[in-house]
């Protein structure tokens, strides 16, 4: 066992829920134009629940546009759900006061994808990383070399702007800037994805290094799931604003129950052996729209497996304790990808 795999290990600590999703949803009203079916809404996130324990790292997957990105930017308290709840520990945010709520924005930071259109062109990479400092009253030249040690850039770029900086330098200060606070939670909105492979790992190491030494709790929003493979310890499958299959990132990916799970998870190319070789599936056509999704089971158009009750009756998300994770489906798959290999 390597020494991050030590300091990793699971711990009391990480029973405890830090972050949780109660029957989220989020709704759009459409604009004109945008469909003949005016007025109506997109149903971006529907009733999704999901819980985050200490420690760990949830990923939320799925084709762009299944409503993983409006997922985070509701627990990051950046927009408002239609209905449901965002609870921090045991604390709705919605009920909490104006203070509670700013000390809730300390413990929620976001990561987001493009470190080149995130940071601000104008501004010196000190004063970038300070910022939040600034406005919580919290600055200190001591802390911001301290940010800038934690996440490897030297310090006497710290005068430097952003353009001076390559894509990975540029994504360190955006984790420098999202650390300052000292956050609980880091919301990971798709981190590597704007940057080449050789720097992607390097990245990947120092966000799981982090969160080794600091003891964070990460949500990562992705759509590479060999990096989902890598960093997290849960993952949750979302198409069409609902979350289709959800549990260990281990029992998801090498026993995957849903059609679209077995769907995503064939076409990943990658080193790990039951991650290669497989049967790909190619889904037909691209997802509904999210404003009049399908009846039933969402992905019943799309799915090889479909048959009438899939059509009529909305197959609920059941635990299936012997392989220990969720998923709703009326007909699910039942060989693991290594049978299929
Ligand atoms: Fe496919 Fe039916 Fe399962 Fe939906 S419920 S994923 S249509 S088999």
């Amino acid at each position: 066992m390597s020494a991050l795999q030590e300091e990793a290990t699971p711990s009391a600590r990480e029973d405890q829920v830090v972050l949780r999703a109660a029957q989220l949803v989020k709704e759009f009203p459409l604009r004109r134009g945008m469909t003949r079916a005016t007025p109506g809404v997109i149903h971006a996130v529907d009733a999704v629940s999901f819980s985050v324990h200490a420690g760990q790292t949830l990923a939320l997957v799925g084709e762009s546009g299944c409503g993983k990105s409006t997922t985070a930017r509701m627990l990051a308290n950046l927009i408002t759900p239609t209905s449901g709840s965002v609870l921090l520990g045991e604390a709705p945010v919605a009920s909490m006061s104006a203070r509670e709520q700013r000390r809730a924005r300390e413990q929620v930071q976001v990561v987001f994808q493009d470190p080149y259109a995130s940071l601000n062109p104008k501004m010196r990479a000190r004063d970038i990383v300070a910022e939040p400092l600034r406005a919580y009253h919290r600055y200190s030249e001591s802390r911001v070399k301290e940010l800038f040690e934690m996440v490897q850039l030297d310090y006497s770029w710290a005068k430097r702007r952003p353009a001076e900086f390559s894509g990975g330098q540029r994504q360190r200060l955006n984790i420098a800037r999202a650390l300052a606070l000292e956050p609980q939670i880091l919301l990971l909105d798709e981190p590597t994805s704007a940057l080449d492979v050789s720097i992607q790992a390097q990245i990947l190491t120092l966000l799981r290094r982090l969160q080794a030494e600091l003891r964070m709790t990460y949500v990562i929003i992705s759509h590479d799931l060999a990096v989902v493979r890598q960093m997290a310890d849960h993952v949750a499958v979302m198409y069409l604003g609902e979350i289709v299959e959800i549990g260990s990132t281990e029992s998801v990916f090498v026993s995957p129950r849903h059609p679209y799970t077995c769907a995503l998870l064939s076409a990943i190319s990658a080193p790990d052996p039951h991650l290669r070789g497989r049967e790909r599936i190619v889904l037909k056509g691209d997802p509904p729209s999210a404003a009049n999704p399908p009846a039933a089971c969402r992905f019943h158009t799309r799915c090889w497996k479909a048959q009438d009750q899939c059509r009529t009756e909305k197959p609920s998300l059941a635990a299936e304790g012997e392989r220990g994770h969720d998923f709703a489906c009326h007909f699910p798959e039942s060989r693991t990808f290594s049978e299929r290999a």
